[in-house]
């Protein structure tokens, strides 16, 4: 077993949503697609936060996402798994233009997209009209973006750049668990946000049906890139802590698949691999369409006490409702 002697080991930290001290090992997750080393899950005992451990520094990361493969980023269509990762990206992109559009009511606005990738979504959402500014620290993604997308895709060093107060919506897909400081990011996209702005986060969910299924070797603890791993309590604890108010809750159902995909190829099931992928992704999706959060967005902000506290729509990806979470959603 080769492990990672470098990084800062988690236990040292205290939890960026709750501020415990409290962590608890709960097992090894190896780097099955890029270093093939080990790392640890430490999970928080009081919000159930888990991070990876120990995380490697930002001078040493860069070597963690060096494989051509990663998807998001080289865009390549070979193999199985690649092609039907892009056959349900087009079927998302129009997911995430309607969850943009209903959680701001209009078809129109400025839109911050940070870990813009090769600018997908990005470029989809400026051809209906979106005043878009698409950030990406990857170079070479940014150059295919440029390239097939035409679309100018700027490093992550303008996030300091721009002027405060002046977006209507910033997604973050899937970006949340790859960055150190949580809470530094989230209190800057704050500050970036118009009063009534909404932040829209998507990330994966560790207590959904599938990592309960393929448990350390579930894709999407995908370390070390993953530095932490959410829980719908921990997200909504650090984003209270950062002055949002959780509007809504959404599953993105899809993505099982590609995760079951993958978790079954690290369980070295190369046969019937796709087959059982197939009837997870289909237990998964059953499971979050069940547990949809039904409610929406309040038509208003609170008149007093909350006006300054910013919507946040969050996407976990097959979530599954903890009913511990759902009765703490605040909709005053
Ligand atoms: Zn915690």
């Amino acid at each position: 077993m080769q492990t990672n002697p470098e990084g800062q080991p988690v236990a040292d930290m205290i939890c960026p949503a709750c501020g415990s001290h409290d962590w608890k090992d709960t097992g090894q997750v190896k780097d099955y697609s890029i270093s093939g080393e080990w790392f640890s899950l430490k999970e928080c005992q009081n919000c159930h936060l888990k991070a990876t451990s120990p995380q490697p520094q930002d001078q040493d990361l860069g070597r963690y996402y060096a494989s051509k493969d990663y998807i998001s980023h080289s865009d390549t269509k070979k193999g199985l798994i690649n092609k039907l990762y892009h056959l349900a990206r087009r079927y998302m992109l129009e997911k995430k233009h309607d969850v943009v559009t209903r959680a701001i009511r209009r078809d129109m606005g400025r839109l911050l997209d940070v870990g813009a990738g090769t600018g997908h979504f990005a470029h989809y959402m400026s051809e209906y009209h979106w005043d878009v500014i698409a950030l990406e620290p990857d170079e070479n993604a940014r150059k295919v973006g440029a390239e097939k997308l035409e679309m100018e895709i700027h490093p992550l060093e303008v996030l300091g750049e721009l002027k405060e107060d002046s977006f209507d919506v910033i997604t973050l897909w899937h970006v949340l668990e790859h960055v150190q400081d949580i809470g530094g990011y989230i209190s800057h996209f704050r500050s970036l946000l118009h009063k009534d702005g909404v932040l829209i986060i998507a990330v994966p969910n560790h207590t959904s049906r599938d990592a309960n299924q393929y448990k350390t070797k579930w894709a999407a603890y995908d370390v070390p890139r993953h530095l932490w791993h959410f829980s719908p309590l921990s997200m909504e604890k650090i984003l209270t802590k950062h002055g949002f108010e959780l509007a809504q809750k959404l599953p993105m159902p899809l993505d099982a698949f590609y995760v079951s995909m993958l978790s079954e190829k690290y369980r070295g099931n190369n046969f019937l691999g796709p087959v059982f992928a197939f009837f997870s992704g289909v237990l998964t999706w059953i499971a979050s369409m069940r547990n949809v959060d039904k409610k929406k967005i309040p038509p208003s902000l609170p008149k007093a006490g909350f006006q300054n506290i910013m919507k946040t729509l969050l996407l976990f990806h097959h979530f599954e409702i903890n009913q511990q979470v759902t009765t703490k959603i605040i909709f005053q």
